[in-house]
Formats: C-alpha cells, sequence, structure tokens
C-alpha cells in the first residue's frame, strides 16, 4: 500500500465519530472527506445565494462558486467544454433526462436500445416509461456462463443496428469491470450513440471521455465522495443539443410567453430551477480532494482488500460466491446456501458491520442467474485488512449459527 492508511481515515470524520462500525456499503454511498463538509459549510456561510439570476455581488459570488465546481468536473472527465457537464441530482436523474431527451430527436418508433443484463434500474426503468411506449426497443446483451459481459453477444446483437448503447462501465452488483473502450469503439463502429453508467465506475478509474470518445458518461456525486443530491450527465455538445428537456421552469428558458417558450444554451437548458449549489461546490471539492490522492494506490488496495476478503470466503463453507476477485472494483456478493441474504446481512448488522442485502436494483440480473439476491460486501480506498479479518471472523460465526 502506497498510502498512509490511518492518515486517510483521519480525513473522514464518520471513522471518528463511529470507530465502532466496519462500513462495508460503499457501493451504496461513500463517506466524505472533511474537504467536502468544509467547501459546502463555507458556501452557506459565507456565499449564500442563488445563482445566475441576481446581479447582486453575492449572487455573483455563488454563481462563481457553482461554475467553477463545473470547470472541475469538466477537467476531471477531460470533456471539451465546461457545457457539456449538465448537473442532476444524481444518476436516475440523469437518465431520466438522457431517455427522455433522446425520444423525438434521436429514437423513434421502431428504433432498438442495446442494454446489458447486469444494468441497475436506473439504466432499465427509465427506457420503459420513456421509450418503450412510444414503440423503440429493448434488447439485453446476455451473461456468459460465468455471469460476465458476454461480448460475442454484444458483437452480435450489434448487427441489429441499435440507435443508442446504453451499459454500465462497473456492475454495481458484481464488481465487474466492463471492457469500455472496447465496448465503446465496437458499439461507435456499428453506428450507435454510446451511454456509459458511471455510476461505480467514476470512483474506480480515471475516465478520459475524449479519449474514450464515449457519448454521454453518468454519475452520482455521493459515490465520488462527494454529497448526495447531486449528479452529473456528461454529454458531448453535438448530442446534448439534441436533448428535449425533461423538465421545465426557470434558468432553462430565453423567453416565455403564455403560448410558447423558447429554450436556454447549453448547459442551463437541461437544468431548470434552483439548482443544489451547495452540493455542486461539495462535489467540485471532493473532486480537487481525491485529485490529491494516488489513485493506483487506492485501486491497488480495494483489489488487496478483495482477494483477501474473497480467499476467507474460499475458507467458510457453504457459502456460493457470485463474483470472484479478477476485473473486479471492489465488490464481493455471496449467498449463504438456503439462507435468504437479509439473514446473513442482519446477523452482520448487530456486529456493525454494514453492508447491503438484496437484489441491489438489479432484479432482472438476479433473475437471469436465476439466484434471489446476494449479501453485497463494497470496499473502498479507506477500509482496512484489520476490517476484512474481523468481518470474515463475523461472517464465520454468522454461518455457523444459521446452518445449525
Ligand atoms: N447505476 C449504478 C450502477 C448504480 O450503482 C447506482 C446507485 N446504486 C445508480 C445507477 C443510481 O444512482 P443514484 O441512486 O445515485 O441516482
Amino acid at each position: 500500500m502506497n498510502f498512509d492508511l490511518s492518515a486517510l481515515r483521519q480525513e473522514f470524520p464518520f471513522f471518528s465519530a463511529h470507530p465502532e462500525w466496519i462500513y462495508l456499503d460503499n457501493a451504496a454511498t461513500l463517506h466524505k472527506p472533511q474537504a467536502v463538509f468544509d467547501a459546502m459549510n463555507e458556501f452557506y456561510r459565507s456565499q449564500n445565494s442563488n445563482v445566475h439570476r441576481s446581479a447582486h455581488g453575492l449572487s455573483q459570488q455563488a454563481t462563481t462558486a457553482f461554475e467553477t465546481a463545473r470547470t472541475t468536473v469538466a477537467q476531471f472527465l477531460n470533456a471539451r467544454f465546461s457545457h457539456e457537464i449538465i448537473w442532476t441530482s444524481g444518476t436516475t436523474a440523469g437518465f431520466n433526462q438522457l431517455v427522455f431527451g433522446l425520444m423525438g430527436p434521436v429514437l423513434q418508433s421502431g428504433d432498438r436500445v442495446l442494454i446489458s443484463s447486469m444494468e441497475h434500474h436506473a439504466n432499465i426503468v427509465p427506457w420503459h416509461i420513456h421509450a418503450l411506449p412510444f414503440g423503440v426497443e429493448l434488447d439485453v446483451v446476455p451473461l456468459t456462463a460465468d455471469h460476465r459481459f458476454d461480448m460475442a453477444a454484444f458483437e452480435e446483437l450489434l448487427q441489429l443496428k441499435p440507435k443508442v448503447v446504453s451499459i454500465s462501465h462497473v456492475s454495481n452488483a458484481l464488481g465487474h469491470i466492463q471492457q469500455v473502450a472496447d465496448i465503446v469503439r465496437l458499439a461507435k463502429a456499428a453506428g450507435a450513440i454510446v451511454v456509459l453508467d458511471g455510476a461505480q465506475g467514476i470512483v474506480w478509474q480515471r475516465i478520459d471521455v475524449q479519449a474514450l470518445d464515449v457519448d454521454f458518461y453518468l454519475f452520482s456525486g455521493h459515490k465520488l465522495y462527494g454529497p448526495t443530491g447531486i449528479g452529473v450527465l456528461y454529454g458531448k455538445t453535438r448530442y446534448l443539443a439534441l436533448l428535449r428537456p425533461l423538465l421545465g421552469g426557470g434558468e432553462m428558458i430565453k423567453t416565455v410567453s403564455f403560448t410558447q417558450s423558447s429554450w436556454n444554451d447549453l448547459p442551463y437548458r437541461l437544468e431548470a430551477g434552483t439548482p443544489n449549489i451547495a452540493a455542486a461546490v461539495g462535489l467540485g471539492a471532493a473532486i480537487l480532494w481525491l485529485q490529491q490522492q494516488d489513485l493506483t494506490a487506492f485501486q491497488q488496495h480495494k483489489t488487496a482488500l478483495v482477494q483477501r476478503f474473497y480467499d476467507g470466503c474460499k475458507q467458510i463453507p457453504l457459502l456460493d460466491l457470485l463474483s470472484g476477485p479478477t476485473t473486479n472494483a471492489g465488490i464481493v456478493a455471496l449467498n449463504l446456501k438456503n439462507e435468504h441474504p437479509a439473514d446473513l446481512a442482519t446477523l452482520l448488522d448487530q456486529q456493525n458491520i454494514a453492508v447491503r442485502a438484496g437484489t441491489h436494483c438489479a432484479m432482472p440480473l438476479f433473475n437471469t442467474m436465476n439466484v434471489k439476491g446476494s449479501v453485497r460486501f463494497s470496499f473502498a480506498c479507506y477500509n482496512s485488512f484489520d476490517e476484512v479479518d474481523r468481518t470474515l471472523a463475523a461472517l464465520t460465526t454468522a454461518v455457523e449459527l444459521l446452518s445449525e
């Protein structure tokens, strides 16, 4: 490990407030470093004002802080322009805007969209609401026998000429890292607009949207050490320009009469209403904090945590491991034979180990695997080997109790 773990943990106030917890629910949301609280506090204490609208100095300061955060995100993703960063309230909101916005200008009845079996509901249900009722057809990349993204089947499905391919960068249920460079290249060669759900991928590796040549990339601030209530819909200018706004109201217009309105330029056209200004500032601070860290060391540490946990689980009888340690962004999903995942999670909770049980907003994936759900252990850079060992000990006791 190339970083000082105890110094790192000290930057996260949660751990000193709650030393009793082992937090392994990092795929649901991450803890935040002090730098994020400081930035948000400072905004509310000394700059609080609405953005863009008023001519007064405070509003200008708030607007500067808000737009600086947008530029920070744009630079972090290596987007060509800041206006390619659309603030949303999270990945889910981003997908709803995206899918609604594509309907008509890009997608019409009879067009096809390709997703994978591993998608989160946020990349499934918006298609059901906004696209399928208008005649769009959804194709799904199947899983291989070992529950991975089936690249050969993907290439075959591309022959159906989907207009949009929308795939998660990292599976939130299993932790698999998809070969996004190949997926984007093949999908674009087949003429599709390519969307990546980066909700889990953004924290795993630096994304260069231009090098990757992806058309849309979505993520949530709270899964990148930032606050809840803020997210990003990145899109190439030419595609964002096509999107119909899902939300109408203040800020997104140029002119309004009682009978019609004309829309503002990007990015404001897709950002109706007062945004979550403090959260945008907080996300900017999270990214600046992250840029001072050694991301490669974080990756290596998480990989080592997963490997150690996985190896330990293999020694515990009756556990079914659904995800392995290779090409894994930090998630081990497992089940105890014949037991409901919630029972195991409850016993761990009683020992202050936070994990998640269920189908993790990926119900179709579990149906495809013919598994009722899983217990998900998701690791972050701030977890320790000691926590892995204590969790393995608690898991062994819980398994013994449940299999008595
Ligand atoms: N996609 C993936 C892969 C996710 O893990 C999540 C969050 N669990 C989402 C989308 C939705 O993110 P949010 O709930 O922050 O909108």
